[in-house]
């Protein structure tokens, strides 16, 4: 049985001779404890230090440590699919762990087991986050609340730390979407799956690649990739005012019978609002079938058949 350890590396110089150090430990582990053999495969995302250089040697060094370098800085979702791609052509599973090691090594050979008794999808969640800063953690648990509060479908606190049989990634290479959230995505897909819980720890060396920035960006993405709720909110919104415009018009009657408004008040005041709420229905409603046609481009398989008799 061959497991491929994926990790997708942006700037890891520190980390990478840490990381596989540990790394081979757990592939030595993993043939003695679950007799699996192991590989490693560093996908490199346009790294503008000497990530590329030290996979390089390691992968001289070690045969059963594997390089591929991206030629351009395509982001973390996108390396880490590349790497799948490779896996699901040379392994019968694939782990995806990133490079600074915050996700407990130890897992591995929890998932490995899991998957050894016929589970496809085995996820990593993490127990607690005390060791994220404190900004981190409440960004990242009010995304999960905010993302399960859209209709989304995603595992609370689990990231990118997963392992997944042929089959399941056979599935996901089916999903041809190029705006990706694959922890969304893999949880879309069903089949057999387990939960590993660990502790997530700090970053060992270098700094995170995930800056205010581009966390912001991920989160959007993330949200847009798999919720059409957004837009609908737009209708609610406009709703919402053209019953603003109604209260208004009763306000505006009421007080124009009593005779102390100034001329021209009420129609102002009227139109303001129904004009307004009128507009956003209107966005409202082509932004529905905005999201209609954004569903069928991405053509999604409609089904995995899991077994049959
Ligand atoms: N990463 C990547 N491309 C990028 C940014 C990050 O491949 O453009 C990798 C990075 O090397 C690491 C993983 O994605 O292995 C997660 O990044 P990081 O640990 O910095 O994120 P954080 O844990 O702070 O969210
Ligand atoms: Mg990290």
């Amino acid at each position: 049985m061959k497991i491929a350890i994926v990790v997708p590396c942006y700037n890891e110089e520190e980390m990478l001779p840490e990381t596989t150090r540990q790394l081979l430990g757990i592939a030595e582990r993993l043939k003695t404890e679950c007799l699996a053999d192991a590989t490693l495969l560093y996908v490199d995302d346009g790294s503008r230090d000497r990530t590329w250089e030290l996979i390089r040697a390691h992968a001289a060094e070690n045969p059963c440590v594997h390089g591929l370098k991206l030629a351009h800085n395509r982001g973390h979702q996108q390396a880490l699919w590349a790497g799948l791609d490779w896996a699901s052509e040379h392994a019968d599973a694939a782990i995806s762990i990133d490079a600074d090691l915050q996700d407990d090594v130890e897992a591995i050979l929890s998932m490995v087991r899991e998957f050894q008794n016929g589970k496809d999808i085995v996820y990593g969640v993490r127990k607690v986050r005390t060791t994220d800063t404190w900004f981190k953690r409440v960004t990242a648990q009010g995304f999960y609340r905010f993302v399960k509060w859209l209709g989304g479908d995603i595992l609370y606190n689990h990231a990118d730390f997963r392992l997944m049989s042929r089959r399941a990634l056979k599935a996901l290479q089916e999903f041809p979407e190029r705006n990706m959230f694959l922890r969304g995505m893999v949880y879309s897909l069903g089949f057999p799956h387990s939960v590993v819980y660990y502790d997530r720890r700090e970053r060992l060396a270098g700094e995170s690649k995930y800056p205010l920035g581009k966390m912001l960006s991920f989160a959007l993405d993330g949200i847009t990739s798999f919720s059409v709720k957004p837009l609908r909110f737009i209708v609610y919104l406009g709703l919402f005012f053209i019953l603003i415009a109604l209260a208004a018009i009763v306000y505006a009657l009421v007080s124009y019978f009593q005779g102390h408004v100034v001329p021209g008040w009420a129609s102002l005041l009227v139109s303001l609002w129904f004009i307004g709420g009128a507009i956003l229905l209107a966005v409202g409603t082509i932004g529905e079938y905005v999201g209609k046609i954004y569903s069928e481009v991405k053509r999604r398989p409609r089904y995995f058949i899991e077994q049959s008799v």
